[in-house]
């Protein structure tokens, strides 16, 4: 007979809890944008400024996917092969990532 089994002490559901919010911050959105058509001057609000298209607003938002997964974990911009292989109809997992999936009953829309 031994205790030695029991000599580490399990985690607390606090500390889980906080690796998961952790895991998640991680894995948070981020909208891919393209070009939006019009014709945006710095100032204007609620623009954003994407590499290689300039700026675009609302109406330029295509998708969602995984700011850590989908970025290479540059969190900045795309990756290129998730902007070129993977489908972003639903049937991917850009977003909600698999690992965001596996922390929480998210769905995709
Ligand atoms: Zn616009
Ligand atoms: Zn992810
Ligand atoms: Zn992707």
């Amino acid at each position: 007979m031994s205790t030695q089994m029991h000599s580490v002490p399990l985690p607390s559901y606090a500390d889980l809890q906080a690796r998961i919010d952790a895991a998640l911050a991680l894995h948070s959105q981020f909208r891919v944008y393209t070009e939006c058509g019009h014709h945006h001057e710095d100032d204007d609000p609620d623009v954003i400024e994407i590499d290689e298209i300039g700026l675009a607003c609302g109406d330029g938002f295509m998708y969602l996917i995984c700011a850590n997964c989908c970025t290479g974990g540059s969190r900045e911009w795309q990756t290129e092969a998730c902007a070129s292989e993977h489908k972003h109809d639903g049937s991917a997992t850009c977003w909600p990532c698999p690992t965001r999936k596996a922390l929480t009953s998210e769905e995709s829309q």
